[in-house]
């Protein structure tokens, strides 16, 4: 299984692509969210990712910088489906007032030849907490994040070889959700910004955390891959470096703070 970062910004950033990436296999492509515009297709383009390779795409939530870009990649993907050069169907994972959010912007901005593919060869499938699906030909539990923003969900999965993975979409775990990452093999989790930067980024207004609070949550539940994402994007040349060296202070696990397209073989 690879992970390849497609993007690692959060809602506001320009400097790096905000927040998605793709599971891969030798089944195929898992692409979660799409960040905030049609830049996903030229990314996907330049890392030589095949839209007809995508046949399962999640989406996290209604948030502009994880949903825009899946009205682009429904509107290419329908588009190949339409014109003859898509084998198979698209499913779309994602929560049930989502899907009416995704159809209503799809109806609205995109050709009729595309959205006449929806229940035919482009499927919404509804998630629910803890329900499982199989995507790549790996269990995936997803799970309510329980955010007070916007109904959000995360996934829990498990690889054929049997490690796990656990993406909590963009806000922090909660309580009740730590059960997840006990003990997993990855675990993706936002970071805002550096608790040292917390006064100028305000990450707690939003409800996101600091690397300090990541860490010190990955510490805790003995997490053992740690890759922070959806972050600001205020210094790109020393994020990497100055995340990791608050982030370590916290962590004894292996933590990440990947550029964009960086890629990571999941075992
Ligand atoms: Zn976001």
């Amino acid at each position: 299984m690879k992970l390849t970062m497609l993007g690692t910004g959060n809602a506001t950033a320009i400097h790096c692509y905000n927040t998605c990436f793709t599971l891969s296999n030798e089944k195929g492509y898992f692409l979660v969210d799409a960040g905030g515009g049609n830049q996903i297709l030229k990314i996907l383009d330049e890392e030589k990712i095949e839209l007809s390779d995508i046949h399962d795409i999640f989406v996290t939530h209604g948030h502009t910088d994880h949903l825009l870009g899946i009205i682009w990649m429904i509107r290419m993907i329908g588009t190949k489906i339409y014109r003859g050069f898509y084998e198979g169907d698209l499913r779309i994972f994602c929560h049930k007032e989502l899907e009416e959010i995704i159809r209503n912007i799809c109806n609205l901005t995109i050709w009729g030849n595309v959205t006449r593919q929806f229940d035919q060869r482009i499927h919404f499938i509804n998630i629910e907490d803890e329900k499982e699906q199989k995507i790549l030909g790996c269990q995936v539990k997803f799970f309510d994040i329980q955010s007070t923003k916007m109904k959000q969900f995360g996934f829990f999965m498990t690889t054929p070889d049997g490690s796990s993975l656990v993406c909590c979409g963009d806000e922090p775990l909660r309580e009740d959700t730590e059960k997840f990452a006990r003990e997993c093999d990855w675990l993706l989790h936002e970071a805002f910004c550096m608790y040292e930067d917390r006064e100028y980024f305000k990450p707690y207004e939003k409800h996101h955390s600091t690397v300090k609070d990541a860490c010190e949550m990955a510490e805790h539940l003995g997490v053992k891959n740690l890759i922070l994402y959806h972050t600001e994007d205020k210094n790109m040349a020393e994020r990497k470096e100055r995340y990791l060296a608050e982030g370590t202070q916290f962590y004894s696990g292996n933590l990440f703070v990947p550029y964009d397209r960086e890629v990571f073989e999941i075992v």
